[in-house]
Parts: structure tokens; sequence; C-alpha cells
């Protein structure tokens, strides 16, 4: 069975006190799914993070990184120093880091073949805007976006990329795709992955619908058979309804 994953991208919010007292609410939650939970603070507090969920299941992910290893790039942060503070999983090619810090296909490529040299699990982003979809576009915006990126790869990497589409326009608009939305997009980019690496891959890999999830879209939304869990913006910083959305599964 596929990975069900639940992954809270916290973007630029909480510093150090807030985020320890989100995560000490995160683990006072119960939780009734098997999902599987992830949150990506923000740099500064992820050796925090990382300590404080040591003996929990919450996995720590950092939000973006640089594809260099190290040396003059001023601002960065490298896999070697997330791995260093026992980060093992990115997020990368959000939307806001393509739209606001122009990262390309071709950077992100890079950036996911760095993570995956240090062994380290990729949830990789993608996802159309509304001008796309209106045109009738968005799926071939997505698999370009997944093919200039990702089909480099051999199926084995795809042990370690966790998808996740997000369309533009549903992010922090609170207009979700509906689940039919989702569940079409997710299918096809299931298909798209079989073209290129089989069957096996494409059953195997865990996709995740982002944008705009709440507790009271979750359930009908991860009910898609396509749909293996969500990446949660807004809804991520507050741990009751973070959590009603862990157990929404
Ligand atoms: P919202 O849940 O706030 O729409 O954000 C989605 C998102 O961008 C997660 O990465």
């Amino acid at each position: 069975m596929r990975r069900q994953i639940v992954a809270g991208n916290w973007k630029m919010n909480y510093g150090l006190i807030q985020t320890e007292t989100l995560i000490s609410e995160l683990k006072q939650q119960k939780k009734t799914s098997h999902a599987e939970v992830m949150i990506a603070p923000a740099f500064t507090n992820l050796w925090h993070a990382f300590e404080a969920t040591r003996q929990f299941p919450i996995e720590v992910a950092a939000q973006n990184m640089h594809f260099s290893e190290n040396g003059a790039y001023t601002g960065e942060v490298s896999a070697g120093m997330l791995n260093s503070i026992g980060i093992k999983t990115v997020i990368l090619g959000h939307s806001e880091r393509r739209a606001y810090f122009n990262e390309t296909d071709e950077a992100l490529a890079k950036k996911v073949d760095t993570a995956l040299q240090h062994k380290m699990q990729v949830i990789f982003c993608f996802g159309e805007e509304l001008s796309d979809r209106k045109s009738d576009k968005h799926e071939n915006v997505v698999a370009s976006q997944i093919n200039n990126a990702l089909f480099h790869l051999e199926a084995a990497d795809f042990d370690n990329i966790i998808l996740a589409y997000e369309p533009v326009w549903a992010i922090g608009t609170g207009e979700t795709a509906t689940p039919e939305q989702a569940q079409s997009m997710h299918a096809f980019i299931r298909k798209t992955l079989a073209n290129k690496y089989g069957q096996d891959v494409a059953e195997s890999v865990s996709i995740l619908y982002g944008g705009s999830v709440k507790p009271n879209n979750a359930k009908e939304i991860f009910s898609k058979p396509d749909v293996d869990g969500g990446l949660i913006g807004g809804a991520s910083l507050n741990a009751e309804d973070f959590f009603a959305i862990v157990n929404a599964f």
C-alpha cells in the first residue's frame, strides 16, 4: 500500500517560542489514522523542531535548500547543513518559490539531484495557475513541470520522491480543487509516471494534494483513490485543525 502522508508547510510563520508551543500542542493530539505526519517549520526552527520531536512520530522537513554543496551563496542553506541537524526531508518546487524566487524547472532538477545524493526524501511540488486551467492547459503544464524536473531520474529514485500537486489558484485562497478535480489530476500524474517508468513505480509513489485543505474538506479529498495525503499550509498552524486533517484518513 502507498504511504499516506499529511505534511504541514508552515511557510514563513512562527518564531522559536511559537514553534515550541505548536510542537508541544501537536504532541498532545491523538492520532487515529495511519497517515505519516510531517511538519516543515522555518530554517531557524528546524533544529529545535527536530530535537523536540525526536521520540515522536513526526518527521521534520525543510521548506527549501540550495543545489550546491557549499560555497559563496549568501543566504542559502545546503543539503549537508540540513543533514547535520538530522533533517532528511525537503520540500522542493513550491509555487511560492517558483513565483517569488524565480525557481526554474532546471534549478529544481539540480536540487532534486542534490537531495537524492544526500539520501534525503523530496516532497516535490508543482501545479498549474488559474489561467492554465481556464485555457484547459493544466494537464500539459503539470506534465511539463514533472518531466523537466524529475524525468531524468532512475525508477529507483522514486522511492525517495513524494509528489505534491498544488494548483496555484487554490493555495491560501480558500478555494479548493473539488475532490473530482484533484482525483482527475492525480490519476493523470500517475498515468504520466506509468508511461515513463511503468506501472509499479506509478502505483508506489504517494501523491499529495495541497491548496486550502481544511478539517471540513479533507475527508472528501482524501477519500479519492489517487490522493495519498495533503500538503497543508494555513490549517497546519493550528494543532487541532492539523490533526483533524491527519485523522481525516
Ligand atoms: P494553504 O493550505 O494555506 O492553501 O497552503 C497550501 C500550501 O501551499 C502548502 O504547501
